[in-house]
């Protein structure tokens, strides 16, 4: 059975990450997705943990050689999740994450039409603002090409298949956590459990 491939887009300071690390503590058993970026690291980020920092040589070839999923440009910096470790988990049934931009979600959406689409924002604007602000990790210049940024991808907002309003921290992650549930549940995931029970009609 396929895994499923859940991508999770949203303006910066929605609590994109914060909600995901609730969400695969309270699971444990789903694999987010390391992408690879140019921006440099934040006080407290580690290589090969949030993040693989790279220069934009670094991003180009691997872009080149075919080793990307998808790519999308963020308030100036590149991000590109590496194919190989999503296909492997996938191929094995397991729950892969995508935390990433409305241009990468849509070319996730081309490449792999059974992918599961969550746009998580707070209920206003401003308060994504607020929190970008609060978590102080970005330079003012920073924090106002993340804002236009963040405006792009609410003109997206229509292209997913479940919004999170992510105002309680609890009920966000009970909403995912619900998602994550019901789309495990498709009769259409369980394709062993369909073909075990085939036959039935004609034998009873
Ligand atoms: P994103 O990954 O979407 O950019 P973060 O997860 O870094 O956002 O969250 C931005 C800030 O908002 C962080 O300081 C985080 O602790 C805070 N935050 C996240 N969710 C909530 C919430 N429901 N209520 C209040 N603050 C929140
Ligand atoms: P941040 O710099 O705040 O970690 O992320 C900025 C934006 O880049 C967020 O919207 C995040 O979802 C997105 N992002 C992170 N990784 C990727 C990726 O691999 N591909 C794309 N397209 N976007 C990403």
């Amino acid at each position: 059975m396929a895994g499923l491939l859940l991508v999770v887009s949203g303006p910066s300071g929605a609590g994109k990450s914060t909600v995901l690390k609730a969400v695969m503590e309270k699971r444990g058993d789903m694999f987010f997705s390391v992408s690879a970026t140019t921006r440099p690291p934040r006080p407290g980020e580690t290589d090969g943990c949030e993040y693989y920092f790279i220069s934009p040589a670094e991003f180009a070839k691997m872009q080149e050689e075919g080793l990307l999923l998808e790519t999308g440009e963020f308030a100036g910096n590149w991000y590109g999740t590496p194919r190989a470790p999503v296909m492997e988990r996938l191929s094995r049934g397991e729950t892969v994450v995508l935390d990433i931009e409305s241009a990468g979600a849509a070319q996730v959406r081309e490449r792999c039409p059974e992918a599961v689409t969550v746009f998580l924002t707070p209920s206003s604007e401003d308060e994504a603002e607020r929190r970008l602000r609060s978590r102080g990790t970005e330079a003012e210049e920073v924090i106002q090409r993340r804002l236009l940024a963040s405006r792009k991808e609410y003109m997206e907002i229509d292209q997913y298949q479940y919004i999170i309003i992510n105002d309680s921290l609890e009920e966000a992650v009970l909403t995912l956590d619900a998602v994550i549930l019901a789309e495990m549940a498709r009769a259409e995931r369980n394709p062993r459990l369909f073909s075990r029970y085939r036959n039935l009609r004609q034998i009873w």
